[in-house]
This record gives C-alpha cells, structure tokens and sequence, in this order.
C-alpha cells in the first residue's frame, strides 16, 4: 500500500521537482549556458543560512564536480565524495544529517566512467588480490559480478559502477532515516558532461 498522506505526497513533489532541476542543471551545462557563476557575490548572497534542495552522493574524481556538471550555485547541493562513492558510515550519517537537519528531500548517486576506483577493484578480482585495501574490499562484489556478467570486449568497469550505484541506492532507500528521500542513481559521462539516470532493476 503506497503512502499517500498529504505529507509524504508534498515529500515526492518536493523530491521529483529537485531531481527536475538537477537535469535542467546538467542540460544547461552540457549546452555551455550555465546560470551561475558562483562567484564571491553568489557566495556573500548565501552565507546567512543553508538549505539545499539535494544532496549529491560521488566520487572524489577531480573531472566531476557536481555544482558545475549540475549548474547549481552556493547553498544550493550538499555535496558528499568518497573514492568510487563507497559508502562507508560518515558519508551515510552525512547523507542523513543533509536530509534530517538540512531538509534536503533527494539524493542523486552519482557514479562516472573511467572511475579509478572502480578500475582498482577490477584489476583486484581479476588478480585474486589476497589483501586489498579498505575501499578496493568495498568495491570487490561489484566488480567481481560485472566480471562474470561482461563479455569479452565490454566495459567491466562501466557494468560494475552501475552495479555499484544501484546497490547503493538500494541500500539508502531502505533507510528509516532517508524515509521520504527520494534516492536516485545516475551515471556521468567524462566527455560529454552528460549525466543519466541509472533505472533500478
Ligand atoms: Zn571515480
């Protein structure tokens, strides 16, 4: 039975006209009309307070910053990075206070191609490493099933990440404390600056 109190229903509007603006964001961006400039007047505008609309959830990749992939100006996406956006508990609690404290009612997953990370973790499984470190032991059952998945010639790495997202996004949405939050997965692509959304299975 879905919920349909009036609540939860303002929740999904709030969250699916963020997730709305996001990819209106990206659009401008990949057309190079951005809205903002983030500048020191930007900056000036939102120091008394923040409430940003979403919360971006990616990796720590120097050619994905979310505000400019999404066009978005100051105070507007907290911004949570971790090496190939592995979960571990501080960015989760972080999640959580941006949603809880900071009235945040999406989070955008968002994976990339090419992710370092995710190649490391490949390169693991396929070599049978006995010792892997922390985020490479995090990312092992991904990259271990996009290896049984893939054919010869496809991208592995591509196939894990979205495994990777979908499974994180599977995992934040069961979360009491993300009820409401709507939790999407998306993917970026490093040449075209175009972001997708990555549908569950
Ligand atoms: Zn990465």
């Amino acid at each position: 039975m879905p919920d349909l109190t009036a609540s939860s229903l303002v929740e999904r509007h709030q969250a699916g006209a963020a997730l709305a603006g996001m990819l209106e964001g990206n659009g401008r961006f990949v057309a190079g009309e951005p809205r903002y400039q983030r500048d020191i007047a930007a900056a000036r505008e939102a120091a008394p307070g923040q409430r940003p609309f979403a919360a971006v959830f990616t990796c720590i990749d120097s050619r994905v910053p979310p505000e400019t992939v999404f066009d978005c100006d100051f105070g507007q996406i907290l911004v949570v990075r971790t090496a190939g956006h592995v979960p571990d508990r501080a960015a989760i609690e972080s999640l959580e206070f941006g949603a809880a404290e900071l009235g945040a009612s999406l989070v955008v997953v968002l994976g990339h191609e090419r992710c370092g990370a995710v190649n490391a973790a490949v390169s693991a499984v396929k070599q049978g490493a006995t010792d892997p470190g922390y985020l490479v032991q995090q990312l092992w059952q991904p990259a271990s099933q996009a290896l049984d998945e893939t054919e010869e010639g496809e991208d592995v790495a591509s196939h894990a990440m979205r495994l990777h997202v979908r499974r994180t996004v599977a995992d934040l949405s069961r979360r009491e404390s993300l009820g409401g939050v709507l939790v999407v997965g998306a993917a970026y692509d490093l040449d075209t600056g175009e972001v997708t959304l990555i549908e569950e299975r």
